[in-house]
């Protein structure tokens, strides 16, 4: 049933999951439309933005960043939204906004999690390529990582919606960008669409052997998304005074227990000593005050000359958020999965 004017679909966390989500997971439910209460606004959801970071707050932990879902209660999650109706002095009706309705058609909020948007002709790139993912890739790229021109920059999940920004901002700063991607098709993408100089299928055999190949002059920044067996085949090529923006590590998302087996500390900690490399760690939301002015703006140039472009997913209907999601959590997605729940 498409999105209505009388009822709220809401897509809640059934149960934690066990490993990779299933649909038995997640539960679609019907309530009433919110009432706003005086200071606040009703928003109608246009896109929800679906995230690998959702899949950490479905634990009963959550994450350092952000707390768990509860069970029963909807998912949440960064949308474009329309103002419905207002009773907000800062908000009009049918503005345009960006905010965190989760995945449900109507949610209510006062005006503290929400930036106007403007008319923009494509309002999904406000979760794209102008929004947070986008931005991760800036930050992370830019300022850790510090790629110099001719050098060899790796990105793994390289057709992503944040790999897909960090591959082609890398190729912008003239460094040589080699991509690691689930699939030929993505890594034929990478190449002829992003700009990577090769990609690497991380499902076919010999990854290690293939990425030392891809780059003979070892790797000077390794963008990190994903550990695992790509983190394996890239810790023995990276150079002295590599960099390592660690952004996030999607490969272990849907562990439930500590890893057994060999034990891979050793040459991690040797690596990063005697190459002297520069692993950091950062989450976004820290990195808005400060940076997050200057990305818009370059971002922008950069879109319209068409030096980066934009690569979205989009899936239609809220009904289909929970398997759009699980499909992220195995890779089906290339570009920013994004979710259109009603039309302008
Ligand atoms: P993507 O659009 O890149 O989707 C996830 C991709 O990860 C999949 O398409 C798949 O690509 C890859 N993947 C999934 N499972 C595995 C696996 N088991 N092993 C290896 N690759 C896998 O998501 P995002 O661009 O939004 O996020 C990318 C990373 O950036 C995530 O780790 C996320 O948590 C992190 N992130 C961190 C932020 C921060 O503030 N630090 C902010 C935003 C994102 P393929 O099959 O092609 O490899």
């Amino acid at each position: 049933m498409p999105q209505t004017d009388r009822i709220n679909r809401r897509v809640l966390l059934a149960s934690r999951p066990h490993g990779l989500p299933s649909l038995q997971d997640f539960r679609l439910d019907e309530a009433p439309l919110p009432e706003p209460g005086e200071g606040q606004v009703l928003l109608r959801t246009l896109y929800l933005s679906l995230d690998p970071y959702m899949r950490n707050l479905m634990n009963a932990e959550g994450a350092r960043y952000a707390p768990a879902v509860a069970v029963g209660a909807p998912m949440v999650g960064g949308t474009v939204s329309r103002v419905l109706t207002s009773r907000h002095p800062d908000f009009r009706v049918d503005e345009l906004v960006l905010g965190n309705a989760g995945w449900q058609d109507y949610a209510l909020s006062d005006g503290s999690d929400l930036s106007p948007l403007g008319d923009m002709a494509q309002p999904s790139l406000a979760l794209s390529a102008l929004g947070m993912t986008a931005f991760t890739a800036y930050v992370g790229l830019l300022d850790i990582g510090q790629p110099q021109a001719g050098e060899t920059v790796v990105v793994g999940a390289a057709t992503g919606a944040v790999g897909a920004v960090v591959g082609q901002l890398a190729k912008l700063k003239g460094a040589r960008v080699v991509g690691i991607a689930g699939g030929a098709d993505k890594c034929r993408l990478a190449v002829e669409q992003l700009g990577y100089d090769a990609c690497l299928d991380r499902h076919a055999p010999q990854l290690a052997a293939r990425l030392a190949a891809a780059c003979p002059r070892g790797i000077d920044v390794y963008f990190e998304s994903v550990g695992g067996v790509v983190l394996d085949a890239v810790l023995p090529l990276l150079n002295d005074h590599a960099r390592v923006p660690v952004c996030g590590v999607i490969a272990h998302y849907n562990d439930d227990a500590p890893a057994t087996g060999r034990d891979h500390r050793p040459e991690l900690l040797s690596t990063v000593l005697q190459r002297r490399i520069r692993m950091q760690g950062f989450v976004i939301l820290d990195h808005y005050a400060a940076r997050y002015a200057e990305f818009r703006h370059e971002m922008g140039e950069w879109l319209a000359s068409g030096q980066v472009k934009a690569r979205e997913d989009v899936v239609d209907g809220l009904e289909r958020a929970p398997e759009a999601f699980i499909g992220l959590l195995e890779g089906r997605n290339a570009g920013k999965l994004v979710v259109r729940v009603a039309g302008g």
